[in-house]
């Protein structure tokens, strides 16, 4: 292929890219793919001006402007950074910048993986809040952003100002995003940055505030007097939240241990960084250093190479999920990535390995997606065997041999036998699960096990476990006191909330949050049985699809029996009202360990759950706050290791007080 036609082929690739990144928040190909392919072009273009295009995303920030919200005109450009990738263009550009002024120092800080966001303060108030959009025009998201809790509404001097940062999803709440999606069917976001991306863009402000976004600001419109450590300082002083990693270089040496310290402590970090800022720090010479048509001069991005293993597919398996879907896994030799040893990893469906054409025997590459979800991106055809063939689906159920059915417009293929042991078991598993009935000590592996011995079949079967001490407590590896423990998560879980029970009921189209919405207009099980199809369609968020499956699943009298026996089993039928979205603990995993004074624990953990919180026995990485009284011991030190919140009595009296 001649220069002319790579160009115009690498500028339609990658506006594909960059179109279905910034507008729709999905990666086609990694990152890292996509910086190698950005590099080819720039450098062509270098090369050969003269075919160069004039809508080459090296010429423009790429993203288009969403039509859904209002536009606002950036007073000055909102610019992208240019990247470098080794240490010797690092060290051209530090030579660049000395050349206009050797006494130049530099400000390195964290480039965090978000989306930028400009902030406009009026008297100290937020006026305005926009994205980046195409660098001119931005998209007016200021609702949004007030649902940001980092992102200050009143400053703490009535200043009129415009900020700058970035906005980002941390590590956790993504996991705990992915999670729920997971159990709601739902496709997984692949990364913080999309994930972010995704949310802000939505148009529902409650849908920001309960993923838990947060900012780092970075960046003022005007204060040229201010060094960049002195704006980060000020920011600071108004109320900002600020990246507090960042530290003021003047030599080349300093700027490399300072990449060199953070390639190695980056996923240590609670937020994603996609790299390094280096930064002139006086901004006085900005202007001087001066931009490109896409960048400032004055600053470049170091992006850290993509941690990529490479290694070999030994098989593809199948697994079948409780709704039936049937999701093919990859199975590799084990191989270290981001900190970790990873040896699966999920292949999506049928299309995406067909795609990428990813055969067993391939040596394939293998990434963390935003360093979570590990994800086969790349096969080295180069060392492809001969013998190799294609991907074939597999036509029928791995589990109970029934006919696969592939649904129009649908990319998964489902196995639709409801008796199907897989199905079972992952239906007992969503139900026992910590979305649903949160039944701490009844983990997957035990419902498997309960489920081949024959002692749990169906969901009534976990409250009629109890019935079954002798043979629970002569299994090997479980003591008196596991089976105790089980015993009482099974019996906390029985006065779960109302829409814990519908989740967990797996009804189809029903996830949490309708499930939820649901237990609001029909605050009981009778109720909701009741509940005429016109009914259901009435609630301005259920649609039809969601009324017909609420309808069919309380028409189906195996059902109406099974409900009839938990009900005599003990497990609560009616809601209690709380407020989810606005309660203090909202969404927060919190951990009681020690006494307390004023109160039993069941009493807290009710205030906890009345305040949108969720209360479990275990101190682990998914837990939010630990509250500690007098004799807390080891979920104490747990916490304290984790790094995870902790707060006294006092504290938490003080809180729900609030
Ligand atoms: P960028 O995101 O790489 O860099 C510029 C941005 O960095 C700024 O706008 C700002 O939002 C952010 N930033 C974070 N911390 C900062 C700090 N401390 N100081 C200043 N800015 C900070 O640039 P871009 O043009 O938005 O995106 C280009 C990158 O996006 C590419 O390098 C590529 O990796 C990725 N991309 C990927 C795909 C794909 O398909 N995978 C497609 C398009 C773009």
């Amino acid at each position: 292929m001649d220069a002319k036609e790579r160009i115009k082929t690498l500028t339609e690739l990658l506006s594909k890219y960059a179109y279905e990144y910034y507008t729709n928040d999905n990666s086609l190909v990694s990152d890292y793919e996509y910086d190698n392919l950005y590099r080819e072009l720039l450098d062509l273009e270098k090369q050969y001006p003269q075919y160069a295009l004039a809508e080459s995303p090296t010429k423009r920030v790429a993203a288009e402007v969403l039509d859904r919200f209002e536009k606002i005109t950036h007073e000055v450009k909102m610019m992208s950074i240019d990247d470098v990738f080794n240490m010797g263009e690092v060290e051209k550009f530090v030579e660049d910048v000395h050349k206009i002024n050797d006494k130049i120092t530099f400000n390195c800080e964290l480039k965090i993986d978000g989306l930028s966001v400009s902030c406009v303060y009026e008297n100290g108030l937020l006026k305005v809040a926009s994205t980046r959009g195409n660098g001119t025009i931005g998209e007016i998201i200021t609702n949004n952003a007030k649902a940001i809790n980092s992102i200050p509404l009143k400053l703490r001097e009535p200043v009129s100002i415009e900020v700058r940062g970035e906005i980002f999803m941390p590590k956790k709440s993504l996991e705990k995003i992915n999670e729920e999606r997971k159990m709601n069917n739902l496709p997984l976001f692949q990364n913080c940055r999309n994930a972010a991306s995704g949310t802000i863009k939505s148009l529902d402000s409650k849908v920001v505030l309960e993923r838990g976004l947060d900012s780092f600001m970075y960046q003022v419109i005007g204060h040229d007097d201010k060094k960049q450590d002195e704006v980060l300082s000020y920011l600071t002083d108004l109320g900002f939240k600020v990246n507090k990693n960042g530290k003021k270089c003047s030599t080349l040496k300093e700027i490399e241990e300072y990449i060199e310290y953070w390639k190695e402590h980056k996923d240590e970090l609670l937020y994603p960084i996609d790299g390094i800022v280096i930064k002139v720090n006086e901004r006085e010479e900005y202007d001087k250093i001066g931009y490109t048509v896409k960048c400032p001069k004055w600053c470049i991005a170091y992006k850290y190479p993509a941690e990529v293993g490479t290694t070999v597919l030994r098989n593809i398996s199948f697994q079948v999920g409780r709704t039936g879907t049937i999701t093919p896994v990859a199975e590799f030799d084990k191989v270290f990535i981001s900190g970790t040893d990873v040896s699966r990893a999920t292949l999506h469906n049928e299309d995406y390995i067909r795609f990428r054409d990813i055969r067993i025997g391939d040596t394939i590459k293998v990434r963390k997606s935003g360093e979570i979800i590990p994800e086969v991106f790349e096969v080295d055809l180069s060392k492809r065997k001969e013998d190799s063939e294609p991907f074939k689906m597999i036509e029928n159920c791995p589990i109970c041999g029934s006919k696969l059915v592939r649904k129009k417009d649908e990319a998964d293929y489902y196995c639709l036998n409801e008796e199907c042991t897989a199905r079972k078991v992952n239906a007992l598993i969503h139900f026992a699960s910590k979305g649903a009935m949160n039944i701490e000590s009844l983990g997957e592996s035990l419902i498997q096990r309960f489920y081949d011995l024959k002692l749990i079949q169906s969901i009534p079967d976990i409250y009629r476990l109890v019935s079954y001490r002798q043979e629970l407590v002569s299994l090997s590896k479980l003591g008196e006191k596991s089976v105790e423990n089980i015993y009482s998560s099974i019996d906390v879980s029985k006065s779960m909330n109302l829409d814990k029970l519908l989740f967990g009921l797996g009804i189809k189209n029903v996830g949490a949050k309708v499930a939820t919405l649901l237990c609001e207009n029909f605050p009981s099980i009778e109720a909701l049985k009741q509940a005429s199809f016109e009914e259901l369609v009435s609630i301005p968020e259920i649609g039809e699809i969601i009324a017909r499956s609420v309808r069919d699943y309380f028409d189906n009298e195996k059902n109406i029996i099974m409900l009839k026996e938990l009900e005599e089993l003990g497990v609560n039928m009616v809601y209690k009202k709380r407020d989810i979205v606005s309660g203090i603990f909202a969404h927060k995993v919190v951990v009681l360990t020690g006494t307390l004074e004023s109160m039993t624990r069941d009493e807290a953990k009710n205030i906890i759950e009345s305040l949108g919180g969720v209360t479990t026995n275990s101190v682990s990485k998914k837990t939010d706050l630990v509250i500690a009284g007098p004799g807390a011991g080891s979920k104490l030190a747990k916490a304290e290791a984790l790094n995870i919140k902790v707060i006294d009595e006092k504290e938490f009296l003080s809180m729900i007080q609030k």
